[in-house]
């Protein structure tokens, strides 16, 4: 399973939140966990609308590692299964 790690958007700030983006599957909104992303404060909202967009957010209070606001892991495994 690959897993990728991308920094999105411009802002440096230490990431306070961290959210989880899940796809629907087997008629659940959180079926599956794709992606999570890093974000501060200021960019929460742009964390869920935009960095999980199509995905549903599920906001978590940041547990304290050291993350930068935009940091995104994603657990997808583009082009082997599930490809869409
Ligand atoms: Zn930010």
């Amino acid at each position: 399973m690959a897993i990728t790690f991308t920094k999105l958007g411009h802002c440096t700030l230490p990431a306070t939140r961290t959210i989880e983006g899940y796809s629907a599957r087997d008629g659940r909104a959180h079926g599956e966990l794709d992606r999570v992303v890093r974000a501060c404060d200021a960019h929460v909202e742009t964390a869920r609308t935009e960095w999980l967009a199509g995905l549903t957010p599920y906001a978590v209070t940041h547990t304290g590692n050291r993350s930068v606001c935009g940091q995104l892991t994603d657990f997808t495994d583009n082009g082997t299964d599930d490809a869409a």
